[in-house]
Protein backbone atom coordinates (compact mmCIF):
# COMPACT_ATOMS: atom_id res chain seq x y z
CA UNK A 1 0.00 0.00 0.00
CA UNK A 2 1.52 4.06 -0.85
CA UNK A 3 -0.53 6.08 1.42
CA UNK A 4 -0.65 9.19 0.26
CA UNK A 5 -4.08 10.11 2.61
CA UNK A 6 -2.47 12.18 5.83
CA UNK A 7 -4.48 14.90 5.46
CA UNK A 8 -7.38 12.73 6.56
CA UNK A 9 -5.58 10.99 8.93
CA UNK A 10 -2.13 9.71 10.34
CA UNK A 11 -0.66 6.54 11.77
CA UNK A 12 -0.64 6.98 15.49
CA UNK A 13 2.41 7.44 17.18
CA UNK A 14 4.00 4.58 19.21
CA UNK A 15 4.71 6.61 21.66
CA UNK A 16 1.19 8.28 21.96
CA UNK A 17 -0.18 4.83 22.30
CA UNK A 18 2.25 4.03 25.41
CA UNK A 19 1.30 7.18 27.16
CA UNK A 20 -2.39 6.08 26.51
CA UNK A 21 -2.00 2.90 27.55
CA UNK A 22 0.24 3.52 30.87
CA UNK A 23 -1.93 6.84 31.87
CA UNK A 24 -5.27 4.56 31.26
CA UNK A 25 -3.49 1.81 33.67
CA UNK A 26 -2.34 4.55 36.42
CA UNK A 27 -5.33 6.74 36.57
CA UNK A 28 -8.48 4.99 38.02
CA UNK A 29 -10.31 7.85 39.13
CA UNK A 30 -12.59 9.94 37.32
CA UNK A 31 -11.45 13.70 37.50
CA UNK A 32 -14.43 15.18 38.72
CA UNK A 33 -14.17 12.77 41.87
CA UNK A 34 -13.92 14.43 45.47
CA UNK A 35 -11.58 12.29 46.82
CA UNK A 36 -7.72 11.84 46.69
CA UNK A 37 -7.25 9.88 43.63
CA UNK A 38 -9.84 12.11 41.59
CA UNK A 39 -7.82 14.76 43.02
CA UNK A 40 -4.69 13.55 41.09
CA UNK A 41 -6.52 12.73 38.34
CA UNK A 42 -7.58 16.34 38.07
CA UNK A 43 -4.10 17.88 39.20
CA UNK A 44 -2.51 15.14 35.69
CA UNK A 45 -5.00 16.82 33.96
CA UNK A 46 -4.52 20.32 34.42
CA UNK A 47 -0.64 20.25 34.22
CA UNK A 48 -1.70 18.31 30.68
CA UNK A 49 -4.03 21.72 29.82
CA UNK A 50 -1.26 23.75 31.03
CA UNK A 51 1.28 21.87 28.50
CA UNK A 52 -1.20 22.03 25.41
CA UNK A 53 -1.53 25.84 25.87
CA UNK A 54 1.91 26.65 26.30
CA UNK A 55 2.58 24.12 23.62
CA UNK A 56 0.48 26.13 21.17
CA UNK A 57 1.29 29.30 22.21
CA UNK A 58 -1.30 30.40 24.05
CA UNK A 59 -0.90 32.90 27.17
CA UNK A 60 -4.55 32.72 28.05
CA UNK A 61 -7.00 30.11 26.77
CA UNK A 62 -8.75 27.00 28.62
CA UNK A 63 -7.94 24.03 27.04
CA UNK A 64 -11.46 21.63 26.47
CA UNK A 65 -11.29 18.17 25.07
CA UNK A 66 -13.54 16.90 22.50
CA UNK A 67 -13.84 13.67 20.02
CA UNK A 68 -12.48 15.44 17.18
CA UNK A 69 -11.89 18.95 15.28
CA UNK A 70 -15.96 18.79 13.95
CA UNK A 71 -17.01 18.98 17.81
CA UNK A 72 -14.59 21.36 18.29
CA UNK A 73 -16.20 23.45 15.64
CA UNK A 74 -19.54 22.72 16.37
CA UNK A 75 -18.87 24.03 19.57
CA UNK A 76 -16.97 26.74 19.10
CA UNK A 77 -19.49 28.33 16.00
CA UNK A 78 -22.62 27.19 17.62
CA UNK A 79 -21.68 27.79 21.00
CA UNK A 80 -19.95 31.33 20.70
CA UNK A 81 -23.14 32.60 17.72
CA UNK A 82 -25.86 31.45 20.01
CA UNK A 83 -24.43 32.26 23.25
CA UNK A 84 -24.50 36.18 21.58
CA UNK A 85 -27.11 36.36 19.90
CA UNK A 86 -28.65 39.04 21.98
CA UNK A 87 -25.27 41.53 20.44
CA UNK A 88 -25.95 40.44 17.05
CA UNK A 89 -26.60 37.64 14.10
CA UNK A 90 -24.17 37.68 11.49
CA UNK A 91 -21.76 35.61 11.35
CA UNK A 92 -18.35 35.48 8.18
CA UNK A 93 -16.40 32.71 7.16
CA UNK A 94 -14.55 31.75 4.14
CA UNK A 95 -15.43 29.29 0.70
CA UNK A 96 -12.49 27.58 2.15
CA UNK A 97 -13.90 25.71 5.54
CA UNK A 98 -14.07 22.07 6.04
CA UNK A 99 -18.15 20.41 6.44
CA UNK A 100 -17.45 20.39 10.47
CA UNK A 101 -17.46 24.18 9.93
CA UNK A 102 -20.26 24.57 6.98
CA UNK A 103 -22.35 22.56 8.87
CA UNK A 104 -23.04 24.60 12.39
CA UNK A 105 -22.85 27.79 9.79
CA UNK A 106 -25.84 26.41 8.12
CA UNK A 107 -27.33 25.60 11.87
CA UNK A 108 -27.02 28.83 12.68
CA UNK A 109 -28.53 30.10 9.07
CA UNK A 110 -31.56 27.94 9.57
CA UNK A 111 -32.11 30.13 13.27
CA UNK A 112 -32.03 33.00 11.66
CA UNK A 113 -28.61 33.86 11.37
CA UNK A 114 -27.18 35.89 8.67
CA UNK A 115 -23.82 33.92 7.16
CA UNK A 116 -21.60 35.68 4.73
CA UNK A 117 -18.96 34.17 3.21
CA UNK A 118 -15.61 35.80 2.08
CA UNK A 119 -13.19 34.80 -1.22
CA UNK A 120 -9.87 33.59 -1.37
CA UNK A 121 -7.52 35.40 -3.41
CA UNK A 122 -6.53 33.40 -6.84
CA UNK A 123 -3.05 31.75 -4.50
CA UNK A 124 -5.90 30.99 -1.79
CA UNK A 125 -5.14 33.69 0.50
CA UNK A 126 -8.34 35.27 1.93
CA UNK A 127 -9.03 38.67 0.53
CA UNK A 128 -8.27 40.59 3.85
CA UNK A 129 -10.19 44.04 2.15
CA UNK A 130 -13.34 41.76 1.59
CA UNK A 131 -12.65 40.43 5.16
CA UNK A 132 -13.52 43.80 6.50
CA UNK A 133 -16.08 44.84 3.97
CA UNK A 134 -18.20 41.81 5.21
CA UNK A 135 -17.73 42.95 8.86
CA UNK A 136 -20.42 44.96 10.48
CA UNK A 137 -21.28 46.45 14.19
CA UNK A 138 -23.42 42.76 14.46
CA UNK A 139 -20.75 40.69 13.52
CA UNK A 140 -20.18 38.31 16.54
CA UNK A 141 -18.17 35.48 15.20
CA UNK A 142 -15.46 35.48 12.19
CA UNK A 143 -14.49 31.48 11.71
CA UNK A 144 -11.62 30.80 9.33
CA UNK A 145 -8.99 27.49 8.75
CA UNK A 146 -5.52 28.25 9.02
CA UNK A 147 -4.57 25.91 6.49
CA UNK A 148 -7.90 24.06 4.53
CA UNK A 149 -8.41 20.54 4.01
CA UNK A 150 -8.01 20.81 0.18
CA UNK A 151 -5.33 23.30 -1.11
CA UNK A 152 -3.65 23.30 1.76
CA UNK A 153 -3.49 27.43 2.10
CA UNK A 154 -1.55 29.09 4.53
CA UNK A 155 -3.63 31.94 6.13
CA UNK A 156 -2.43 35.09 7.73
CA UNK A 157 -4.30 35.03 11.52
CA UNK A 158 -2.61 37.91 12.95
CA UNK A 159 -3.37 39.69 9.64
CA UNK A 160 -6.92 38.45 9.78
CA UNK A 161 -7.26 39.14 13.63
CA UNK A 162 -6.21 42.49 12.87
CA UNK A 163 -9.23 42.90 10.80
CA UNK A 164 -11.79 41.07 12.83
CA UNK A 165 -10.81 43.33 16.22
CA UNK A 166 -11.71 46.46 14.14
CA UNK A 167 -15.05 44.95 15.28
CA UNK A 168 -15.59 45.58 19.08
CA UNK A 169 -16.45 42.37 20.97
CA UNK A 170 -16.06 40.23 17.75
CA UNK A 171 -14.53 36.71 18.40
CA UNK A 172 -12.07 34.96 16.48
CA UNK A 173 -12.84 31.07 15.41
CA UNK A 174 -9.77 29.38 13.65
CA UNK A 175 -9.79 25.83 12.40
CA UNK A 176 -6.18 24.40 13.35
CA UNK A 177 -6.96 20.99 12.64
CA UNK A 178 -4.16 20.69 9.16
CA UNK A 179 -1.79 23.45 10.50
CA UNK A 180 -0.59 21.81 13.40
CA UNK A 181 2.62 19.68 13.24
CA UNK A 182 2.98 21.41 9.33
CA UNK A 183 3.67 24.87 10.09
CA UNK A 184 5.09 27.24 12.86
CA UNK A 185 1.83 28.40 14.90
CA UNK A 186 0.61 31.85 15.50
CA UNK A 187 -2.61 31.25 17.34
CA UNK A 188 -2.34 33.68 20.31
CA UNK A 189 -5.34 36.30 18.74
CA UNK A 190 -7.53 33.90 18.20
CA UNK A 191 -10.31 33.37 20.52
CA UNK A 192 -11.21 30.11 19.92
CA UNK A 193 -9.28 27.42 18.17
CA UNK A 194 -9.83 24.27 17.07
CA UNK A 195 -7.67 20.58 16.52
CA UNK A 196 -7.42 17.10 16.36
CA UNK A 197 -4.40 14.87 17.32
CA UNK A 198 -5.40 12.06 15.02
CA UNK A 199 -3.95 14.65 11.99
CA UNK A 200 -0.53 15.18 13.58
CA UNK A 201 -0.03 10.84 14.83
CA UNK A 202 -2.13 10.80 17.44
CA UNK A 203 -5.46 9.36 18.75
CA UNK A 204 -8.49 9.28 16.57
CA UNK A 205 -11.58 10.40 18.58
CA UNK A 206 -10.29 13.08 20.61
CA UNK A 207 -9.78 16.57 19.44
CA UNK A 208 -9.58 20.06 21.61
CA UNK A 209 -11.16 22.96 21.78
CA UNK A 210 -8.94 26.36 23.62
CA UNK A 211 -10.75 29.22 24.19
CA UNK A 212 -10.21 32.43 25.80
CA UNK A 213 -10.28 32.97 29.32
CA UNK A 214 -13.96 34.79 29.89
CA UNK A 215 -15.61 33.54 26.84
CA UNK A 216 -18.76 32.09 27.25
CA UNK A 217 -19.98 29.19 25.29
CA UNK A 218 -23.80 28.04 24.69
CA UNK A 219 -22.96 24.34 25.44
CA UNK A 220 -23.42 21.61 22.94
CA UNK A 221 -23.99 18.52 26.10
CA UNK A 222 -26.21 19.61 28.76
CA UNK A 223 -26.00 17.54 32.21
CA UNK A 224 -23.34 16.51 34.54
CA UNK A 225 -20.66 19.03 35.76
CA UNK A 226 -16.94 18.76 34.71
CA UNK A 227 -14.13 19.96 35.59
CA UNK A 228 -13.18 21.18 31.95
CA UNK A 229 -15.23 24.28 31.36
CA UNK A 230 -17.61 23.82 28.39
CA UNK A 231 -17.79 20.29 28.43
CA UNK A 232 -19.74 18.35 30.39
CA UNK A 233 -19.09 14.65 31.19
CA UNK A 234 -15.68 12.63 32.90
CA UNK A 235 -12.94 14.15 31.20
CA UNK A 236 -10.88 11.46 29.19
CA UNK A 237 -7.27 11.75 31.16
CA UNK A 238 -5.70 9.32 28.98
CA UNK A 239 -6.52 10.55 26.02
CA UNK A 240 -5.92 14.42 27.26
CA UNK A 241 -2.20 13.03 28.16
CA UNK A 242 -1.67 11.11 24.57
CA UNK A 243 -2.74 14.17 22.93
CA UNK A 244 -0.38 16.47 24.92
CA UNK A 245 2.15 13.64 23.68
CA UNK A 246 1.13 13.85 20.06
CA UNK A 247 1.36 17.36 20.23
CA UNK A 248 5.30 16.97 21.80
CA UNK A 249 6.42 15.31 19.13
CA UNK A 250 4.25 16.80 16.26
CA UNK A 251 6.61 20.15 17.17
CA UNK A 252 9.80 18.34 17.19
CA UNK A 253 12.25 19.02 14.22
CA UNK A 254 9.42 20.64 12.29
CA UNK A 255 11.78 21.88 10.14
CA UNK A 256 13.47 18.70 9.54
CA UNK A 257 10.46 17.30 8.46
CA UNK A 258 8.93 19.74 6.48
CA UNK A 259 12.19 19.33 4.35
CA UNK A 260 11.25 15.95 3.54
CA UNK A 261 8.30 16.82 2.52
CA UNK A 262 8.81 19.44 0.32
CA UNK A 263 11.07 17.27 -1.42
CA UNK A 264 8.16 14.68 -2.18
CA UNK A 265 5.97 17.79 -3.55
CA UNK A 266 8.78 19.20 -5.33
CA UNK A 267 9.25 15.86 -7.61
CA UNK A 268 5.26 16.03 -7.92
CA UNK A 269 4.78 19.30 -9.17
CA UNK A 270 7.51 18.99 -11.73
CA UNK A 271 5.73 15.47 -12.92
CA UNK A 272 2.75 16.89 -13.12
CA UNK A 273 3.57 20.30 -14.59
CA UNK A 274 4.92 18.15 -17.92
CA UNK A 275 1.36 17.01 -18.08
CA UNK A 276 -1.33 18.69 -20.15
CA UNK A 277 -4.11 16.88 -18.81
CA UNK A 278 -3.53 18.11 -15.35
CA UNK A 279 -3.94 21.40 -13.40
CA UNK A 280 -2.08 21.79 -9.93
CA UNK A 281 -4.73 23.94 -8.21
CA UNK A 282 -2.13 24.12 -4.77
CA UNK A 283 -0.65 27.29 -4.90
CA UNK A 284 3.02 28.75 -3.76
CA UNK A 285 1.43 29.49 -0.03
CA UNK A 286 0.12 26.14 0.48
CA UNK A 287 1.77 23.74 2.96
CA UNK A 288 4.12 21.26 1.16
CA UNK A 289 1.62 18.43 2.95
CA UNK A 290 -1.40 19.00 0.92
CA UNK A 291 -1.07 19.04 -3.49
CA UNK A 292 -4.50 19.61 -4.86
CA UNK A 293 -4.39 19.00 -8.63
CA UNK A 294 -7.50 18.92 -11.65
CA UNK A 295 -7.96 16.26 -14.13
CA UNK A 296 -10.00 18.74 -15.76
CA UNK A 297 -13.04 16.73 -18.10
CA UNK A 298 -11.93 13.49 -16.50
CA UNK A 299 -13.40 11.62 -13.70
CA UNK A 300 -11.28 12.20 -10.62
CA UNK A 301 -13.26 9.55 -8.42
CA UNK A 302 -12.50 6.63 -11.45
CA UNK A 303 -9.02 7.85 -11.24
CA UNK A 304 -8.80 7.75 -7.45
CA UNK A 305 -10.67 3.88 -7.73
CA UNK A 306 -7.90 3.01 -10.24
CA UNK A 307 -4.98 3.87 -8.22
CA UNK A 308 -7.04 2.23 -4.89
CA UNK A 309 -6.85 -1.13 -7.18
CA UNK A 310 -3.21 -0.55 -7.52
CA UNK A 311 -3.19 -0.26 -3.47
CA UNK A 312 -2.31 4.01 -3.47
CA UNK A 313 -4.62 5.71 -1.27
CA UNK A 314 -5.41 9.53 -2.32
CA UNK A 315 -8.99 11.28 -1.89
CA UNK A 316 -10.68 13.20 -4.42
CA UNK A 317 -11.69 15.75 -1.89
CA UNK A 318 -11.48 16.22 2.60
CA UNK A 319 -12.67 12.28 3.67
CA UNK A 320 -16.29 13.98 4.78
CA UNK A 321 -17.26 15.61 1.86
CA UNK A 322 -19.82 14.32 -0.51
CA UNK A 323 -18.36 11.95 -3.54
CA UNK A 324 -18.75 13.63 -6.88
CA UNK A 325 -19.51 17.20 -5.38
CA UNK A 326 -17.82 20.69 -6.30
CA UNK A 327 -14.92 21.24 -4.47
CA UNK A 328 -15.76 24.96 -2.79
CA UNK A 329 -12.26 26.16 -2.33
CA UNK A 330 -11.22 24.77 -5.83
CA UNK A 331 -14.17 26.58 -6.98
CA UNK A 332 -13.59 29.60 -4.88
CA UNK A 333 -9.81 30.00 -5.85
CA UNK A 334 -10.11 29.32 -9.79
CA UNK A 335 -13.86 30.27 -10.31
CA UNK A 336 -13.27 27.08 -12.79
CA UNK A 337 -16.12 24.34 -12.19
CA UNK A 338 -14.42 21.34 -14.03
CA UNK A 339 -11.15 22.42 -12.17
CA UNK A 340 -13.73 21.74 -9.32
CA UNK A 341 -15.25 19.18 -10.34
CA UNK A 342 -12.34 16.93 -11.17
CA UNK A 343 -10.19 17.39 -8.29
CA UNK A 344 -7.74 14.95 -6.47
CA UNK A 345 -5.75 15.47 -2.91
CA UNK A 346 -2.19 13.98 -2.51
CA UNK A 347 -1.60 14.42 0.88
CA UNK A 348 2.17 13.50 1.91
CA UNK A 349 4.15 13.12 5.14
CA UNK A 350 7.71 12.83 6.52
CA UNK A 351 7.44 9.15 6.65
CA UNK A 352 6.78 9.14 3.01
CA UNK A 353 9.45 7.62 1.68
CA UNK A 354 11.29 8.71 -2.15
CA UNK A 355 10.83 5.26 -3.27
CA UNK A 356 7.04 5.32 -2.36
CA UNK A 357 6.95 8.84 -4.94
CA UNK A 358 8.85 7.29 -7.44
CA UNK A 359 6.25 4.14 -7.61
CA UNK A 360 3.01 6.48 -6.83
CA UNK A 361 4.21 8.64 -10.07
CA UNK A 362 4.48 5.36 -12.28
CA UNK A 363 1.19 3.70 -11.31
CA UNK A 364 -0.48 7.12 -11.86
CA UNK A 365 0.40 7.68 -15.47
CA UNK A 366 -0.70 4.54 -15.67
CA UNK A 367 -3.64 5.04 -14.25
CA UNK A 368 -4.29 8.06 -16.58
CA UNK A 369 -3.09 6.76 -19.64
CA UNK A 370 -5.68 4.06 -18.51
CA UNK A 371 -8.72 6.64 -18.45
CA UNK A 372 -7.45 9.34 -20.75
CA UNK A 373 -5.19 7.70 -23.29
N1 LIG B 1 -11.29 20.74 10.07
C1 LIG B 1 -10.42 20.43 9.09
C2 LIG B 1 -9.67 21.54 8.41
C3 LIG B 1 -10.22 19.10 8.72
O1 LIG B 1 -9.35 18.81 7.76
C4 LIG B 1 -10.96 18.08 9.38
C5 LIG B 1 -10.82 16.67 8.98
O2 LIG B 1 -10.51 16.34 7.87
C6 LIG B 1 -11.87 18.45 10.39
C7 LIG B 1 -12.00 19.79 10.71
C8 LIG B 1 -12.67 17.42 11.13
O3 LIG B 1 -11.83 16.67 11.95
P1 LIG B 1 -12.32 15.38 12.77
O4 LIG B 1 -12.27 14.26 11.80
O5 LIG B 1 -11.31 15.24 13.87
O6 LIG B 1 -13.67 15.63 13.29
Amino acid sequence: MIYLDYAANTPVHEEVLRVFSDLTREFVANPNAAHSAGKAAREYLERCSENIARLLGLSDHDIVYTSGATESNNLAILGAALERRSRGRHVVSTFLEHSSVNGPLAKLESEGFDVEYVSPLPDGALDLDALSDALTPGTTLVSVCYVDSELGAVQDISAIAERVKAVPGCLLHVDATQAVGKIPLDLDKADLISLAPHKFYGLVGSGILAVRRGVALQPLLHGGLSTTPHRSGTPALALAAAAEKALVLALENLDEKRRIVSEHNARLRAHFSKDKRIVINSSGRSVPHILNISLPGLSSEQMKDRLGERGVLVSTRSACSAPNSVSRPVYAVTGNKKRALSTLRISLSHLTTPDEITRFLEIFDECLGAIAP
